[in-house]
Protein backbone atom coordinates (compact mmCIF):
# COMPACT_ATOMS: atom_id res chain seq x y z
CA UNK A 1 0.00 0.00 0.00
CA UNK A 2 1.28 3.51 -0.55
CA UNK A 3 0.22 6.50 1.42
CA UNK A 4 0.68 10.10 0.33
CA UNK A 5 0.60 13.01 2.55
CA UNK A 6 -1.28 16.03 0.59
CA UNK A 7 -1.61 18.26 3.40
CA UNK A 8 -0.42 17.62 6.87
CA UNK A 9 -2.06 20.85 8.83
CA UNK A 10 -4.58 21.47 11.64
CA UNK A 11 -7.18 23.98 10.97
CA UNK A 12 -6.31 27.00 10.39
CA UNK A 13 -2.73 25.52 8.30
CA UNK A 14 0.73 26.15 8.83
CA UNK A 15 1.26 29.45 8.96
CA UNK A 16 -1.95 29.42 9.94
CA UNK A 17 -4.40 31.34 7.78
CA UNK A 18 -4.14 35.15 9.76
CA UNK A 19 -1.14 34.53 12.10
CA UNK A 20 2.09 36.85 12.60
CA UNK A 21 3.01 34.60 15.62
CA UNK A 22 6.90 34.20 15.39
CA UNK A 23 6.43 30.51 14.69
CA UNK A 24 4.35 31.23 11.17
CA UNK A 25 6.28 34.23 10.68
CA UNK A 26 9.51 31.53 10.49
CA UNK A 27 7.33 29.48 8.73
CA UNK A 28 6.77 31.50 5.82
CA UNK A 29 10.43 32.59 5.50
CA UNK A 30 11.88 29.13 5.55
CA UNK A 31 9.21 27.72 3.41
CA UNK A 32 10.21 23.83 1.90
CA UNK A 33 8.42 21.57 4.64
CA UNK A 34 7.36 23.85 7.11
CA UNK A 35 4.69 24.98 4.83
CA UNK A 36 1.52 22.68 5.76
CA UNK A 37 -1.50 22.78 3.92
CA UNK A 38 -4.94 21.12 5.35
CA UNK A 39 -4.71 17.23 6.16
CA UNK A 40 -5.26 14.96 2.85
CA UNK A 41 -3.92 12.01 1.58
CA UNK A 42 -4.63 9.62 -0.73
CA UNK A 43 -4.36 5.96 -0.79
CA UNK A 44 -2.18 4.04 -4.02
CA UNK A 45 -3.32 7.40 -5.88
CA UNK A 46 -6.85 6.84 -6.07
CA UNK A 47 -8.29 6.41 -2.55
CA UNK A 48 -8.52 9.74 -1.18
CA UNK A 49 -9.12 10.39 2.80
CA UNK A 50 -10.65 13.96 4.15
CA UNK A 51 -11.35 16.55 1.37
CA UNK A 52 -10.39 20.29 2.67
CA UNK A 53 -10.42 23.59 0.78
CA UNK A 54 -6.70 22.86 -0.23
CA UNK A 55 -8.00 19.59 -2.10
CA UNK A 56 -7.76 22.32 -5.28
CA UNK A 57 -4.06 23.34 -4.73
CA UNK A 58 -3.26 19.33 -3.89
CA UNK A 59 -4.82 18.51 -7.36
CA UNK A 60 -2.51 20.78 -9.10
CA UNK A 61 0.60 20.48 -6.75
CA UNK A 62 0.79 16.65 -7.09
CA UNK A 63 -0.91 16.07 -10.01
CA UNK A 64 -4.13 14.05 -9.48
CA UNK A 65 -6.98 13.64 -11.75
CA UNK A 66 -9.55 14.31 -9.93
CA UNK A 67 -12.21 12.85 -12.25
CA UNK A 68 -10.77 9.09 -11.79
CA UNK A 69 -11.65 9.37 -8.13
CA UNK A 70 -14.27 7.07 -6.96
CA UNK A 71 -14.55 6.87 -3.20
CA UNK A 72 -13.67 9.56 -0.56
CA UNK A 73 -13.51 8.97 2.95
CA UNK A 74 -14.24 11.32 5.59
CA UNK A 75 -13.05 11.52 8.83
CA UNK A 76 -15.25 14.51 10.20
CA UNK A 77 -17.21 17.18 8.86
CA UNK A 78 -15.18 20.07 10.70
CA UNK A 79 -13.53 22.71 7.50
CA UNK A 80 -10.23 21.51 7.39
CA UNK A 81 -11.34 18.08 6.62
CA UNK A 82 -14.72 18.37 4.54
CA UNK A 83 -15.70 21.38 1.65
CA UNK A 84 -18.59 19.75 0.88
CA UNK A 85 -19.75 22.91 -1.40
CA UNK A 86 -16.48 22.24 -3.92
CA UNK A 87 -17.63 18.57 -4.35
CA UNK A 88 -21.26 19.75 -5.87
CA UNK A 89 -19.25 21.08 -8.79
CA UNK A 90 -19.17 17.82 -9.76
CA UNK A 91 -22.14 17.82 -11.89
CA UNK A 92 -22.93 19.02 -15.50
CA UNK A 93 -22.13 22.90 -16.27
CA UNK A 94 -19.02 23.23 -13.79
CA UNK A 95 -17.74 19.48 -15.37
CA UNK A 96 -17.72 18.12 -18.17
CA UNK A 97 -17.47 14.10 -19.92
CA UNK A 98 -18.09 12.80 -15.74
CA UNK A 99 -17.69 9.08 -15.40
CA UNK A 100 -19.28 7.12 -12.97
CA UNK A 101 -20.20 8.21 -9.48
CA UNK A 102 -18.43 9.82 -6.78
CA UNK A 103 -19.29 8.20 -3.39
CA UNK A 104 -18.35 10.26 0.08
CA UNK A 105 -18.65 7.92 3.12
CA UNK A 106 -18.56 8.87 6.67
CA UNK A 107 -20.63 9.44 9.59
CA UNK A 108 -24.23 10.44 10.62
CA UNK A 109 -23.34 14.25 10.48
CA UNK A 110 -21.77 14.06 6.48
CA UNK A 111 -24.56 12.16 5.28
CA UNK A 112 -27.12 15.27 7.18
CA UNK A 113 -24.87 17.91 5.75
CA UNK A 114 -24.81 16.08 2.25
CA UNK A 115 -28.88 15.95 2.40
CA UNK A 116 -29.52 19.57 3.35
CA UNK A 117 -26.97 21.11 0.82
CA UNK A 118 -27.81 18.78 -2.16
CA UNK A 119 -30.87 16.78 -1.99
CA UNK A 120 -33.44 19.75 -0.24
CA UNK A 121 -35.62 19.32 -3.33
CA UNK A 122 -36.79 16.27 -4.85
CA UNK A 123 -36.68 17.01 -8.25
CA UNK A 124 -33.06 18.33 -7.73
CA UNK A 125 -31.29 15.44 -9.79
CA UNK A 126 -28.20 17.44 -10.84
CA UNK A 127 -25.73 15.33 -8.96
CA UNK A 128 -27.86 11.70 -9.72
CA UNK A 129 -25.34 9.40 -10.61
CA UNK A 130 -22.51 11.85 -10.11
CA UNK A 131 -21.80 12.35 -6.25
CA UNK A 132 -23.49 10.25 -3.88
CA UNK A 133 -22.90 9.73 0.16
CA UNK A 134 -23.27 6.80 2.23
CA UNK A 135 -23.07 6.48 6.42
CA UNK A 136 -20.99 4.13 8.12
CA UNK A 137 -20.96 2.85 11.17
CA UNK A 138 -18.99 2.41 13.61
CA UNK A 139 -16.96 -0.70 14.11
CA UNK A 140 -18.53 -2.04 11.11
CA UNK A 141 -16.22 -3.23 8.03
CA UNK A 142 -17.36 -2.04 4.47
CA UNK A 143 -15.77 -3.17 1.14
CA UNK A 144 -14.75 0.07 -0.48
CA UNK A 145 -13.16 -0.64 -3.87
CA UNK A 146 -10.15 -2.90 -3.35
CA UNK A 147 -10.22 -2.32 0.82
CA UNK A 148 -11.95 -3.31 3.65
CA UNK A 149 -12.57 0.09 5.67
CA UNK A 150 -13.58 0.36 9.22
CA UNK A 151 -14.22 3.16 11.01
CA UNK A 152 -13.63 3.31 14.13
CA UNK A 153 -14.45 5.78 16.99
CA UNK A 154 -12.47 9.18 17.46
CA UNK A 155 -12.32 11.29 20.80
CA UNK A 156 -12.47 14.58 18.90
CA UNK A 157 -16.32 16.39 19.02
CA UNK A 158 -18.81 15.42 20.78
CA UNK A 159 -21.63 16.72 18.51
CA UNK A 160 -20.40 14.02 15.82
CA UNK A 161 -19.31 10.58 15.27
CA UNK A 162 -15.61 11.43 14.57
CA UNK A 163 -13.84 8.32 12.61
CA UNK A 164 -10.58 7.04 12.15
CA UNK A 165 -9.99 4.60 9.60
CA UNK A 166 -8.76 1.25 9.67
CA UNK A 167 -8.13 -0.42 6.12
CA UNK A 168 -6.86 -3.54 4.90
CA UNK A 169 -5.66 -4.20 1.26
CA UNK A 170 -3.49 -7.74 0.62
CA UNK A 171 -2.43 -8.27 3.55
CA UNK A 172 -1.37 -5.07 4.71
CA UNK A 173 -3.31 -2.72 7.34
CA UNK A 174 -3.40 0.96 7.46
CA UNK A 175 -4.75 2.90 10.82
CA UNK A 176 -5.06 6.22 9.64
CA UNK A 177 -6.24 8.92 11.98
CA UNK A 178 -6.43 12.87 12.53
CA UNK A 179 -8.15 14.65 15.07
CA UNK A 180 -8.34 11.79 17.19
CA UNK A 181 -7.71 12.64 21.07
CA UNK A 182 -6.99 9.85 23.20
CA UNK A 183 -8.64 6.36 21.72
CA UNK A 184 -12.10 5.29 22.76
CA UNK A 185 -12.17 2.21 24.86
CA UNK A 186 -14.52 0.50 22.27
CA UNK A 187 -11.63 1.65 19.94
CA UNK A 188 -8.67 0.28 21.80
CA UNK A 189 -10.78 -2.89 22.48
CA UNK A 190 -11.63 -3.44 18.49
CA UNK A 191 -7.50 -3.14 18.08
CA UNK A 192 -6.64 -5.78 20.29
CA UNK A 193 -4.41 -8.30 18.25
CA UNK A 194 -4.87 -6.32 14.81
CA UNK A 195 -1.37 -5.89 13.74
CA UNK A 196 -1.00 -2.62 11.94
CA UNK A 197 1.82 -2.13 9.10
CA UNK A 198 1.32 1.67 9.27
CA UNK A 199 -0.23 3.85 12.25
CA UNK A 200 -0.71 7.58 10.69
CA UNK A 201 -1.56 9.21 14.29
CA UNK A 202 -2.82 12.94 15.20
CA UNK A 203 -0.22 15.06 16.33
CA UNK A 204 -1.80 18.41 16.93
CA UNK A 205 0.43 19.75 19.46
CA UNK A 206 4.24 18.62 19.27
CA UNK A 207 4.92 20.77 22.27
CA UNK A 208 2.26 20.61 25.12
CA UNK A 209 0.16 17.60 26.37
CA UNK A 210 -3.47 16.78 25.09
CA UNK A 211 -5.57 14.33 25.38
CA UNK A 212 -8.93 15.25 24.62
CA UNK A 213 -9.84 16.38 20.94
CA UNK A 214 -6.61 16.12 20.07
CA UNK A 215 -3.38 14.52 20.74
CA UNK A 216 -0.04 16.73 22.17
CA UNK A 217 3.15 14.70 21.39
CA UNK A 218 3.56 13.07 24.81
CA UNK A 219 0.36 11.39 24.58
CA UNK A 220 0.93 10.04 21.13
CA UNK A 221 3.62 8.52 22.47
CA UNK A 222 1.55 7.03 25.59
CA UNK A 223 -1.11 5.83 22.76
CA UNK A 224 2.06 4.61 20.56
CA UNK A 225 2.98 2.50 23.82
CA UNK A 226 -0.50 1.33 24.79
CA UNK A 227 -0.99 0.23 21.05
CA UNK A 228 1.94 -2.05 21.51
CA UNK A 229 0.91 -3.65 24.61
CA UNK A 230 -2.40 -4.39 22.59
CA UNK A 231 0.20 -6.41 20.06
CA UNK A 232 -1.17 -3.75 17.31
CA UNK A 233 2.41 -2.69 16.70
CA UNK A 234 5.48 -4.66 15.79
CA UNK A 235 8.99 -4.05 14.96
CA UNK A 236 8.13 -3.24 11.11
CA UNK A 237 5.21 -0.56 11.54
CA UNK A 238 6.31 2.42 10.27
CA UNK A 239 4.70 5.28 12.54
CA UNK A 240 4.11 8.48 11.27
CA UNK A 241 2.62 11.87 13.39
CA UNK A 242 0.52 14.36 11.27
CA UNK A 243 -2.01 17.42 11.46
CA UNK A 244 0.23 19.68 13.20
CA UNK A 245 -1.10 23.24 14.27
CA UNK A 246 1.51 26.25 14.31
CA UNK A 247 0.24 26.27 18.28
CA UNK A 248 2.72 23.15 18.76
CA UNK A 249 5.25 25.40 18.31
CA UNK A 250 8.06 24.21 16.61
CA UNK A 251 9.35 23.54 12.89
CA UNK A 252 9.60 20.49 10.68
CA UNK A 253 13.26 19.87 11.55
CA UNK A 254 12.61 20.33 15.48
CA UNK A 255 9.88 17.88 15.35
CA UNK A 256 12.05 15.31 13.07
CA UNK A 257 14.33 15.65 16.00
CA UNK A 258 12.41 15.47 18.46
CA UNK A 259 10.71 12.13 17.29
CA UNK A 260 13.42 10.45 15.54
CA UNK A 261 14.78 8.98 18.91
CA UNK A 262 11.71 6.62 19.16
CA UNK A 263 11.81 5.48 15.96
CA UNK A 264 8.70 8.19 14.72
CA UNK A 265 8.49 9.61 11.17
CA UNK A 266 6.76 13.69 11.09
CA UNK A 267 4.52 13.63 8.45
CA UNK A 268 4.96 16.91 5.36
CA UNK A 269 3.09 17.41 2.65
CA UNK A 270 3.68 15.48 -0.30
CA UNK A 271 5.55 12.91 1.74
CA UNK A 272 4.79 9.22 0.56
CA UNK A 273 4.98 5.64 2.78
CA UNK A 274 4.92 2.86 1.39
CA UNK A 275 4.29 -0.66 3.20
ZN1 LIG B 1 -8.50 18.79 11.85
ZN1 LIG C 1 1.02 31.24 14.20
ZN1 LIG D 1 -11.70 18.47 13.69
Amino acid sequence: MELKYLGTAAAEGYPGIFCDCSYCIDARMKGGKNIRTRSQSIIDNHLLIDFPADSYSHMLQYQIRFSDIRSILITHTHQDHLYLEDLGLRCEGFSHNIKGTLTLYGNSTLKNKFNQLYLHNPEDTHLSGKLECVELIEYIPVKIEDYIVTPLLANHDPNEKCYLYLIEEDGKTLLYGNDTGWFPEETLNYLHNKQIDCLSLDCTHMKYEQRNNHLGFPNSLELINTLRSLHCIYDNTQIILTHFSHNGHMLHSEMKALAKPYGIHVAYDGMTVIF
